[in-house]
């Protein structure tokens, strides 16, 4: 387990480092932002909804490694998924990262599973999904974590 962890924390290392789809994409028609107060993290998730397809979705923020990782991750996820699709793959993520029971093979995303292990950074990884479920439903404004 130890090499598979160590690839993990390189992952997460190299997503903190160089975030992926950071900024805010052309054409975006929705989004919202996330809070973290345990923590500090700050997240603006971007979305261009298609005929109810995820065509594009990008963030900017600042925070932790776990949350500028988790977000960089989500949106490599979930660009070209429907808007059902993206809402599976949200409450899959949510299950493995809480450990509550099981889940489905997320790919990529397996490695934040560790953090299930600390409950205080739980919030740091979904962060970012509770940002892209309201922008999604068109929420916008502003969620917390607490
Ligand atoms: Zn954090």
């Amino acid at each position: 387990m130890s090499d598979l962890r160590e690839l993990y924390q390189e992952v997460i290392v190299d997503h903190n480092r160089n975030p992926r789809n950071f900024g805010r994409p052309e054409g975006a028609n929705r989004e919202a932002q996330g809070f973290n107060p345990l923590c500090g993290d700050q997240v603006t998730v971007f979305l261009r909804l298609e005929d109810g397809v995820v065509a594009d979705v990008a963030f900017e923020g600042s925070g932790c490694a776990i949350s500028t990782a988790s977000a960089s991750l989500m949106t490599e996820a979930l660009k070209g998924k429907t808007a059902a699709e993206a809402e599976h793959l949200f409450e899959e993520f949510h299950r493995m990262v809480a450990g509550s029971g099981s889940h489905e093979d997320l790919g990529k995303l397996e490695v934040l599973s560790g953090v299930k292990e600390f409950p205080a950074r739980i919030k740091c990884a979904t962060l970012a999904w509770h940002a892209f479920d309201a922008a999604l439903n068109g929420k916008g404004g502003s969620v917390k974590t607490e």
